[in-house]
Formats: structure tokens, C-alpha cells, sequence
């Protein structure tokens, strides 16, 4: 393409809320053939709320939500937001000593009992029995519910169900895509059976679920090697190395100013459904307009 015609193709996006970095960044969304989407906060609304409270026997759902507010206070994970909307300013107990496990939850002190708060991985590598709530657990993810286990003193005190709406351009951004020849792949480090569902619910060709937040880039680096142009969109602090990674990036605006620095291509709208736009402006700019 023309000096010209990239900068009528660049400044066409612009207007439109589509901002490209760069020329490559234009030139090589024309050539890509799989669009990997994160799910939390690009195909869904990155505001979670808790839906249902599962409390294991002799414990009360005020027990439960007290016990994980206390320790999600310390965390500034979305989960961890939806936690404490639901319990409210006045939570019972304090906990000490946070940490958090990345990609797996978190863990912390109430008095001198450990709470550990997150997905099955975490509650296995700790040896916390799941039985008495595993179908509960299956049910809740089967139904596109991300779970938080929450164990304290060593023992399963509960399940809480969050939810997270797609957002409303999601499907059909999917679906275009597919139309355009090019694949759709979601990524996330929630768990197999959740995303399973939401990927079921939005037509998505591949699902890579229980993904480390350090893994990403590499599965994206996986793609490539087997022959893929790979587009990342991604808004989140763990999307930024993959984004870097992927032949062309796309941070939603809404998201963290990390993303936008790593992306090429920054969707000011924060609507998924301007990747495709982003395609098709870039295959009318190189195709036709040289
Ligand atoms: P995503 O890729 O969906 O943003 P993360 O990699 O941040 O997910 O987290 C993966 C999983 O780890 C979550 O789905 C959740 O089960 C668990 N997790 C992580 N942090 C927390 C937390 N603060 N509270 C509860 N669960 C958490
Ligand atoms: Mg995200």
C-alpha cells in the first residue's frame, strides 16, 4: 500500500474509535487467520457479581461471605470486587498475612486459621477435600458460573458463584469473524468447565481455559508455530505479554493502561465487534486502494 492510502486507512480507524499504532499494525491484520479474544473484561463486561453462596453443612452463607470478604479485601482481582459489593462495608472479621497465588486465588490468615480462597487447583495442591460440594461445583460451572472455593482451618466452608455477562456485541463479533475465514480462540485462566459453556454460548472454535497468567504469550507463541496469524485481544496486566506476542495486538480501551502500551491497535469503544472493523478497514486499505 501507498504512504497514502495507510494514512487514509489509519485515519478512517481513528475516526472511528480504531486506533493503529503503526503501518505494520494495519498491514498485518490483513493476514491474520485466528483471533484469540481473553474473556474476562474483552468478551465479557469485567464486572462480575456473586449469584449464589453454596455453604458446606453446619456453616451459614454469613459465615461464608464474612470469611472470604475479609480476605478479598487484600485483592484487587475482579473476583475479588464482586465478593466485596455482595457482603457490604461491614465485614466481621480482619485477616492477616495476604497473598496471591496468581492465577489461582488467594490465601491469608484469620486469627491463626489459614483461609485459601479460589479455584480447584488451588484447594487440590493444598489437599482440601472437595466432596462434600463437588457436584455442586460441577453444576455451577456447567451453568457458566466461575466458582470460589473458600477453605478455612483446612477444611471447605463453601462455594461462591460469580457471573459475568458477555458482552452484548461479543456473539456476533464471533460470528463475523468465522464469516471473514478467520478462526476464534478464547483465553482464559478460568477453568475448563466455564469456559467450556461461555464458548458453547459464543461459537468459539478453540477454548484454552486454566491458563497461568505467565502462559498466555506461549500459547499464542503455539499458534504461530503451527503456521497461525495470531490476533490478541486483551485488556488485563496478564493479556500484555501475549499481546506483545501476537502478530497484532488489540487493548480494550477500557482496560489497563498496560494492555494499551503493549497492543498496536487500542479499541477505544472497547467493543470487541471493532476487530472486525479493524480487519476490514485494513484488507479495504492494502487490497483496493494501492
Ligand atoms: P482470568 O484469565 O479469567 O482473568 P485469572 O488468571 O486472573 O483469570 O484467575 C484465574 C482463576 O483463579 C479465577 O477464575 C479464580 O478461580 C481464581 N482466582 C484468582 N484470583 C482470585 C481471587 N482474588 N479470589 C478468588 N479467586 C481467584
Ligand atoms: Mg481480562
Amino acid at each position: 500500500a501507498t504512504p497514502m492510502a495507510i494514512m487514509v486507512g489509519t485515519g478512517l480507524g481513528a475516526m472511528n474509535g480504531i486506533l493503529f499504532k503503526n503501518a505494520a499494525a494495519l498491514e498485518n491484520a490483513t493476514k491474520l487467520t485466528v483471533v484469540v479474544f481473553d474473556k474476562t473484561g474483552t468478551l465479557t463486561l469485567g464486572q462480575p457479581d456473586v449469584v449464589e453462596m453454596v455453604p458446606a453443612s453446619g456453616v451459614t452463607e454469613t459465615q461464608l461471605l464474612g470469611t472470604a470478604a475479609a480476605v478479598e479485601k487484600f485483592s484487587e482481582h475482579p473476583l475479588a470486587l464482586a465478593v466485596l459489593k455482595r457482603a457490604g462495608p461491614d465485614i466481621a472479621e480482619t485477616a492477616s498475612a495476604f497473598t496471591n497465588i496468581d492465577g489461582q486465588g488467594a490465601r491469608a490468615q484469620i486469627g491463626d486459621e489459614v483461609v485459601l480462597l479460589g479455584n480447584r487447583k488451588l484447594m487440590e495442591a493444598e489437599r482440601i477435600d472437595l466432596s462434600e460440594l463437588a457436584a455442586e461445583a460441577a453444576r455451577l460451572q456447567g451453568g457458566g458460573r466461575t466458582v470460589v472455593h473458600v477453605a478455612r482451618a483446612g477444611r471447605l466452608i463453601g462455594l461462591i458463584a460469580i457471573a459475568d455477562a458477555v458482552r452484548p456485541t461479543s456473539k456476533a463479533t464471533i460470528a463475523k469473524l468465522q464469516e471473514r475465514g478467520v478462526k476464534v480462540a478464547m483465553i482464559t485462566g478460568d477453568n475448563q468447565a466455564t469456559a467450556i459453556r461461555i464458548g458453547k454460548e459464543l461459537g468459539i472454535d478453540i477454548v484454552l481455559a486454566d491458563v497461568l497468567p505467565g502462559q498466555k504469550a506461549s500459547k499464542i507463541k503455539e499458534l504461530q508455530a503451527q503456521g497461525h496469524k495470531v490476533g490478541m485481544v486483551g485488556d488485563g496486566i496478564n493479556d500484555a505479554p501475549a499481546l506483545t506476542q501476537a502478530d497484532v495486538g488489540f487493548a480494550i480501551g477500557a482496560g489497563t493502561d498496560v494492555a494499551m502500551e503493549s497492543a498496536q491497535v487500542v479499541l477505544m469503544k472497547s467493543d470487541p465487534f471493532d476487530v472486525v472493523g479493524a480487519i476490514e478497514l485494513s484488507r479495504a486499505t492494502l487490497h483496493k486502494m494501492h
